[in-house]
């Protein structure tokens, strides 16, 4: 879900204009399902719909209100589900703390 400072970002027009023009802009395509079905790995019926647009560059609260992150197609990327699922389970690091209380990256 998306996070608490980023709240008004996503409820913006702007975003929402950038988010549907950019859906429009792929056609409405999960990008790496086509790339798959480009390089052969995956059939054309299998290509998802897109269903999120992420940002290549995560949103953060410092570059939140910066346009070229939050709001240029060059950081934006539509994703089916599957994909986006996948794209933040193997960028997110798990941390837990040792015996001290120190953190550890998992
Ligand atoms: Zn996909
Ligand atoms: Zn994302």
């Amino acid at each position: 879900m998306a996070k608490e400072y980023a709240k008004d970002f996503y409820n913006s027009q702007a975003w929402k204009k950038t988010r549907k023009a950019y859906y429009i802009f792929r056609r409405g395509q999960c990008e790496r399902c086509a790339k798959e079905f480009a390089a052969g790995k995956r059939r054309l019926e299998d290509i998802h719909a897109g269903a999120i647009v992420h940002h290549k560059e995560y949103i953060t609260p410092e570059n939140l209100n910066d346009p070229t992150i939050a709001l240029s197609f060059d950081n934006l990327e539509l994703l089916c589900d599957e994909h986006h699922n996948q794209e933040h389970k193997s960028k997110t690091k798990r941390y837990s703390f040792d015996a001290n209380g120190r953190v550890i990256e998992a």
